[in-house]
């Protein structure tokens, strides 16, 4: 037997292995094994067995890392369709499906030692104080950690080795797993009475849940013989999935967490186990902890794993085994959980699925849920998308039949949509003398909450003090040397940073400019730091805390603030986008946004969309309690649907009005975009290869054109694809970042699977200076 193994470097193709017979009947699909390649060992992960090889002289397999296969033989199918539908090389995506962790093999189970007694016959012996002290802890005890018993009983290991000695105790090595939620003390919660709205939503899924089942039992049944490994036939590269996937569409607060876990507790029910999707900033551990709540503690006892990037690598490495043994069988994490070897699945969550960090943006850049609908039709799992703003993708998609809409069209408890008042800066500029930060209603609203004791959340998204520095004189602006970006004045440190590639200078005293050396420089536009400057000199007896990047330096950061503004200690919370979401706090009445604008008038065609979501989330910070919420939105265009909309907390208006523009430039979701991104030190160079880059593309997308039609079939390669419309190459819109030009051509098109076929050849065969390089990007979520 052989093995065919996708070797971890970069070669788009696989090699075929002999397995050695110290190896027959362990190497298997999805085995990860380590093989020798010319004069080096590289990893790699086995994706067929065949009997035979096309190659003579086949060199062995040395050795498979792990005891269980490590892919699954669904997880490499989805990664076959990742690779082809994201247009990069096979390796690449299959190296994003194991945590690095589990994948390198560089941490495993811990072991640590454990002391126990021992059964004792005959006259117990006399001995000397210290060891009999030691013995009485351990009698109290049963077992104990080794490291434990010597802290305690405040000793050294050798004495407990004594006692070992003596045959009254044993000191055994044994797993020990890590449990990054140990310190938590989580108390079991019973599954809620829901509302009708809950009710019938949470219906529909737990239906098709049992519809899938049927249809999973049906093809077992009347299954074919399995199929004879050999080339692997291209999965279906078209994102079609049945209508067995739900968009949820639930405002804050409506009860949406509440139908997730129901509908896992289903999936246990039928001995199905969940994945639960949630944005890397939402991983607070009130979301972790709802699900151990439910699940984990009580009588339920299931486990629950969680895998999210502020593991340890030993952490991770036990969470993710967890699973794979089957023992843990709900999942939480962040984007990359959606290859979580849960066997069998029933479901797939992917909250707040509107988000933008579910994309990757290196490769391979997926969208997490995008493949999580992939993985859905593929295991036949339900997949529930939820979101109080649902992304254009996914509402166009249920207004075409492919998703089906759940709605929560209002919050638990009978609370209020909280009154969003707009203000318009503009008048506010004409009144005073410069623009300022606080508007007198906005003023005024802040010291009402502080005489009642209740609290203000401010957002304003972007971090520092000033956004740019200006000489007076002769204008220069104090940029980054490394990228075409404005340096940000970041004044607790006095020092200009650069927030693409954290390039750093001190505050200049004169104008850089050697010609100019004028001291007069001024600041322009305004960070979170210089909010919360104001808001003490406006407030003094008020606590202001701020959140952003710049503090929530550490892992415990994040959650020791939000604990000191759950306690009531802190009055007015100011941050950035990280306190955009998923927070609960029944004290805010108020929330102020700084400056609405900012994201709207960005070179993006989601400016709008994005805008509107931001909006409407923070918004939702507000009047979560008793008390009903308000929200002022500061404006200096107050007119833009974006913000109108939001006010009105009317998603499907926004919708209705944004769609229109999207068909008329066959924009997502009416058309499909790739990006391609060129990038090198040398301008000209890059730009050459871009015109290039187009040509080709633009040479085979041309094809025989006279036969093509928009319809996909992916069966004929030589078909070109008529509705391609190429835009570019241009500078992007940063066009130099960390010392690298940038430029982008986009492609828009309906039949994105043929394009990443024809770019996948391209890219195979195009030839471009050494240091110029060529990024596709599929469905890209950043233009920037
Ligand atoms: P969402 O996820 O949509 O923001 P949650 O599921 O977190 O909403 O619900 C908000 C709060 O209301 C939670 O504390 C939840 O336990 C509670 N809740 C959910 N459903 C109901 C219900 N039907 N009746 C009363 N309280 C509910
Ligand atoms: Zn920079």
């Amino acid at each position: 037997m052989i093995a065919r193994v996708s070797l971890e470097i970069a070669l788009r193709r696989e090699f075929d292995y002999a397995i050695p017979p110290e190896l027959a009947g362990r190497v298997d699909v999805g085995s990860r094994v380590q093989v020798p390649f010319g004069p080096r060992k590289i990893l790699g992960v086995v994706t067929a067995i065949a009997e035979e090889s096309g190659q003579a002289k086949l060199k062995p397999i040395l050795k498979i890392i792990g005891a269980q296969t490590l892919v699954t033989p669904k997880v490499l199918k989805l990664a076959r369709w990742i690779g082809e539908y994201y247009c990069c090389a096979p390796e690449t995506s299959l190296k994003s499906v194991l945590p690095e962790a589990v994948r390198n093999e560089d941490a495993s189970w811990r072991e640590r030692l454990f002391v126990r007694l021992l059964p004792f016959s005959g006259e117990f012996p006399k001995l000397p104080r210290r060891q009999q002290d030691v013995w009485n802890l351990i009698e109290e005890r049963r077992e104990i950690l080794l490291a434990e018993l010597v802290e305690l009983a405040g000793t050294t290991s050798a004495t407990v080795r004594k006692l070992e000695d003596r045959g009254l105790i044993e000191i055994t090595s044994e797993i020990s797993e890590r449990d990054p939620y140990a310190r938590e003390e989580i108390l079991p919660s019973q599954p809620i009475i829901i509302n009708p709205a809950q009710s019938v939503a949470l219906e529909k899924i737990i239906r098709a849940m049992d519809a899938c089942r049927a249809r999973v039992a049906q093809a077992k049944t009347d299954a074919p013989p399995p199929a004879v490994p050999g080339p692997i036939k291209p999965p279906s590269s078209s994102l079609q999935p049945p209508s067995s996937t739900f968009l949820l569409h639930g405002v804050t607060g409506s009860g949406k967490t509440e139908i997730y876990l129901q509908a896992i507790a289903h999936a246990l029910e039928q001995n199905l186990g969940a994945i639960v999707l949630v944005p890397e900033i939402s991983l607070t551990p009130q979301t972790v902890e709802r699900f151990k709540a439910r699940f984990s503690s009580g009588k339920l006892q299931t486990l629950v794993a969680v895998l999210h990037s502020h593991l340890s690598a030993g952490e991770r490495h036990d969470e993710w085994h967890k699973i794979r043994q089957g023992r843990a069988r709900i999942v939480i994490g962040a984007r990359s959980a959606i290859f979580a070897p849960v066997e069998p699945l029933g479901l797939i969550i992917v909250d707040e699925e509107h988000e933008h960090t579910y994309k990757q943006e290196e490769a391979p850049r997926y969208h997490a849920r995008d493949v999580a609908v992939m993985r859905g039709q593929m295991e036949d799992a339900v997949v529930v998308l939820g979101s109080a703003t649902p992304s254009m993708e996914s509402f166009y998609n249920c207004r075409h039949g492919k998703f089906t809409l759940l709605e929560l069209p209002e919050r638990v408890d009978d609370q209020k949509m909280p009154r969003v008042r707009v203000v318009d800066m503009r008048q506010a500029k004409r009144d005073g003398k410069g623009v300022p930060i606080f508007s007198p209603q906005l003023k005024e609203a802040i010291t009402q909450r502080l005489e009642r004791k209740e609290q203000t959340i401010l957002f304003l998204n972007r971090r520092g003090y000033s956004s740019s520095l200006v000489c007076e004189k002769c204008g220069h602006v104090c940029g980054c040397p490394n990228c075409s970006l404005a340096l940000t004045y970041h004044r607790p440190e006095q020092v200009l940073r650069c927030h693409i590639c954290g390039y750093s200078e001190r505050v200049p005293q004169v104008c850089p400019n050697e010609k100019c050396k004028n001291p007069g420089i001024r600041y322009f536009g305004l960070g979170t730091q210089k909010v919360e400057d104001i808001l003490g000199k406006l407030f003094p007896q008020a606590n202001v805390r701020r959140m952003d990047a710049d503090v929530m330096k550490r892992k415990d950061d994040y959650r020791r603030v939000l604990g000191e503004f759950r306690a009531g200690k802190i009055d007015i919370l100011i941050g950035t986008q990280m306190i955009a979401k998923g927070l609960h706090f029944p004290n805010v009445t108020l929330v102020g946004i700084i400056f609405a604008d900012m994201a709207l008038h960005q070179p993006d065609f989601r400016a709008g969309e994005r805008t509107f979501q931001l909006l409407t989330q923070v918004a939702g910070r507000a009047g979560r309690g008793d008390i009903e919420g308000e929200v002022f939105v500061q404006a200096f265009t107050p007119f833009h649907p974006a913000i109108q909309y939001a006010r009105r907390h009317d998603f499907v208006g926004f919708y209705e009005q944004e769609i229109e523009f999207r068909e008329q430039l066959k924009y997502p979701p009416t058309g499909r975009v790739a990006l391609l991104t060129l990038k090198g030190r040398n301008e000209e160079k890059v730009k050459f290869s871009a015109e290039h880059v187009k040509r080709e593309v633009e040479s085979k997308a041309q094809g025989s054109k006279s036969k093509a039609s928009a319809a996909e079939t992916a069966s004929d390669p030589g078909r070109g694809i008529s509705d391609l419309i190429i835009a570019g190459p241009a500078p992007a819109p940063l066009v130099r970042a960390e010392n690298y030009y940038r430029y982008h051509i986009m492609l828009r098109t309906r039949a994105m699977s043929r394009l990443s076929q024809l770019l996948a050849q391209i890219i195979t065969t195009l030839v471009l200076p050494d240091d110029v390089m060529l990024a596709v990007d599929i469905d890209p979520v950043d233009l920037g």
